[in-house]
């Protein structure tokens, strides 16, 4: 069980907060033009190593809020998504959006385009990821045949996912929605690492949360950001090697240096970031932003 300490979620007025994860805090709206939906807040804090560090990186929640919001854009055509609107709020303005209450499916749907994390430990194991066999050879961060769908079901705050079976999938919420799943988790995947690709960003594999709306299927959460995705450079991609991560590899690296002073082993929590550690995290995150959408970001800006 891995450790958290998620500090409590800000108040907010005309709203109920009624859960928080790693990094944001769902509130639902009490009143006016949007009552009864969901107020999703992005905070600044990051995690590493399973845990939820002491320093926040300024603008990330910002950052990644535009990021998914762009995504949703460019994915409108191949399924319907759950924001309602970005007025929101001044004390959460450009870091929060206003999204439709949805039915979600208890299923993480995870596509893979590379092999990597638990893909990797369960390929070496036994030669396949998710029941789904796969050739032999491949290596860390080796680029797969083609994108497979990798579900998983999600567990408690803290634990790990579970990779299961696409059999799994359909005993959980019917084989229709099963096969609608993987056919639209694919077809998000593959227009998106195209995309990236284009501007020098592997996205190694996503994950992605739908919901139920009536009889329709509703693309949740947040999407194709670096908190929900691996981005890797492709200018640095090796396979056989672990990936450096676009993101969060200066965290890592300082984490997992002597000069952080960290015992990993002894179950510490990770200490603070030092200034330079952090205002290199948030580089990567605006360059990671701008790469993608081609945008200048400034905080406050939208
Ligand atoms: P973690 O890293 O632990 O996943 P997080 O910061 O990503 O934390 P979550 O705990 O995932 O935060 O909080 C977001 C929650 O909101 C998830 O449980 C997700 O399934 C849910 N959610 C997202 N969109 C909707 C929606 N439209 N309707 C209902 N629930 C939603
Ligand atoms: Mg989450």
């Amino acid at each position: 069980m891995a450790q958290t300490n998620i500090p409590a979620a800000p108040a907010i007025e005309g709203a109920t907060h009624v859960h928080s994860g790693k990094v944001r805090d769902l509130y639902r709206i009490d009143s006016g033009e949007h009552a009864g939906r969901l107020l999703m807040v992005a905070s600044d804090r990051i995690s590493a190593f399973d845990f939820v560090l002491d320093s926040t990186i300024p603008d990330k929640g910002e950052i990644l809020t535009r990021m998914s919001l762009w995504w949703f854009d460019q994915l409108g055509d191949l399924v319907p998504n759950h924001i309602v609107s970005t007025d929101v709020p001044d004390a959460v303005r450009g870091r929060a959006v206003v999204c439709e209450p949805l039915t979600m499916f208890p299923v993480e749907c995870v596509a893979r385009g590379y092999l990597t994390g638990s893909g990797l430990i369960d390929y070496r194991a036994t030669g396949e990821v998710c029941g789904i066999p796969l050739p032999p050879g491949l290596e860390d961060g080796s680029r797969l045949p083609s994108p497979v769908f990798t579900p998983a079901t999600k567990a408690d705050l803290g634990d790990h996912d579970e990779n299961v079976s696409y059999d799994a999938v359909g005993d959980r919420v019917g084989d229709e929605v099963a096969a609608r799943l993987r056919e639209l988790t694919l077809a998000v995947y593959r227009r998106a690492e195209g995309i990236a690709r284009e501007r020098g960003i592997i996205v190694a594999d996503t994950k992605l949360e739908f919901g139920s709306q009536g009889a329709g299927i509703v693309l949740a959460d947040e999407v194709l950001t670096p908190d929900s995705s691996r981005f890797w450079p492709a200018s640095d991609w090796q396979p056989g090697r672990a990936q450096p991560s676009y993101d969060k590899q200066v965290v890592r690296n300082w984490l997992t240096s002597p000069e952080s002073g960290w015992d990993r082993s002894a179950g510490e929590r990770p200490p603070a970031l030092p200034a330079q550690v952090v205002d290199l995290t948030r580089a990567r995150y605006v360059e990671a932003f701008e790469l993608l959408t081609g945008e200048k970001f400034r905080a406050g800006s939208r």
